[in-house]
């Protein structure tokens, strides 16, 4: 008889190391079933990689990061006669992430999926938990399914051709998660020298999977613990909208969590040495909190499109005190906007 109670066990490796990449693709050629889905730019900057493995080139755009996308993709499984025993590895950076391990998820019920995150924020934070999706109707994320990696490799070398801006974008993570999770983390971050030194990169990003499998293995579907992982992401999002996606997500959430920050000293639920505080991390590392709205009906309706709102209120997550992040329910969307617009 089978055993029809076997336990489903959803744990899976995160490799963290520094030029070993190649090694683990040449792994993927001997075995011969894996499918790549390669950023375009990464694909470019890394040619040899590639040279020998099935390919889907895809271009990463926010504005791209839909159903067409998903379906290019399902067409490039079938067209390989793609199976279970296949296997999708996604390189790239969050875009590319979600999207492959949506195709991956919904392909013949779900095939195996392995993530290769080549941007910062997406070694720090997108590419361990399982959340997986696409854009729809002009909302983020609305459509997606918690779909588990089978393996996440992680190569800090990927970081050598990354921008600073979208390097700065993912480092704002870093400080989100040091900020609601763990004071010596955070104090650690206050300085500002070797950002980009392979030893620090390797501690940060093994230091932010870390906090991020301990909190999924208690609350994958985001009904409690999980949540605190917003902290900067109400405002953040609205930002993100509100600029036209000309301010990175990362730079938004960093703008958010001094905002929503600001909104929870004014009610009484944060005190005044984490606002200084967090300005001082934020500053430090010469991040431009100082927003202004550019339409105030589009900021707000994007506060209240918030998909983890309860009804018409908010619900925020919060650092009352350094490392040790909370939630404020019932949050004005209105209230929180006057915060923004205030302190300009
Ligand atoms: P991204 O995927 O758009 O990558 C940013 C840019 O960097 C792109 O132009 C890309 O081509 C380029 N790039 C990637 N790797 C590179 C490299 N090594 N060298 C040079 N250029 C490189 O952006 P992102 O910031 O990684 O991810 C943002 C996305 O992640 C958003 O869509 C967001 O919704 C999603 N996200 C998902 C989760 C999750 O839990 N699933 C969490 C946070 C964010
Ligand atoms: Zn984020």
């Amino acid at each position: 008889l089978v055993d029809l109670k076997k336990e489903v066990d959803y744990s899976y490796e995160i490799l963290i190391g520094t030029g070993f990449i190649d090694r683990e693709i040449n792994c993927f050629e001997d075995t011969g079933t894996a499918l790549f889905l390669v950023d375009e730019n990464v694909y470019n900057l890394y040619p040899k990689l590639f040279s020998r493995v099935c390919c889907f080139v895809y271009r990463a755009e926010e504005k791209r990061k839909n159903f067409d996308s998903v379906k290019d993709i399902l067409s490039f499984f079938k067209k390989n006669r793609a199976h279970r025993k296949n296997v999708l590895v996604s390189v790239g950076g969050g875009i590319t992430g979600d999207v492959g391990g949506f195709a991956a998820s919904v392909y013949m019920r779900g095939i195996p999926f392995v993530n290769v995150p080549t941007t910062f924020l997406s070694m720090v934070d997108s590419s361990v938990g399982g959340k997986t999706g696409i854009n729809f109707d002009d909302v983020k994320n609305l459509v997606g399914a918690f779909y588990q990696p089978q393996k996440v490799l992680i190569d800090t070398g990927f970081l050598d051709t990354l921008s600073g801006e979208e390097f700065m974008s993912g480092f704002a993570e870093v400080i989100k998660y040091a900020a609601v999770f763990d004071r010596d983390f955070f104090d650690e971050l206050k300085k500002s020298e070797n950002l980009k030194s392979s030893d620090f990169l390797r501690y940060t990003v093994r230091k932010c999977c870390e906090i991020k499998a301990e909190i999924v293995k208690l609350d994958e579907r985001e009904s409690g613990l999980r949540r605190l992982l917003n902290f900067g992401h109400t405002v953040g999002h609205a930002v993100e909208i509100d600029s036209g996606h000309t301010v990175k997500h990362g730079h938004a959430v960093a703008i958010g969590m001094y905002y929503e920050t600001l909104f929870a000293f004014r009610k009484g639920d944060a005190d005044k040495k984490v606002l200084e505080e967090l300005r001082g991390v934020l500053s430090v590392h010469e991040y431009d909190i100082d927003y202004k709205i550019n339409n105030e009906t589009l900021f707000l309706d994007a506060l209240k499109s918030d998909k983890k709102a309860a009804d018409s209120k908010l619900v925020l997550a919060v650092a009352p005190h350094i490392g040790e992040g909370s939630i404020v329910e019932d949050v004005s969307a209105e209230e929180l906007m006057e915060c923004v617009k205030e302190s300009v």
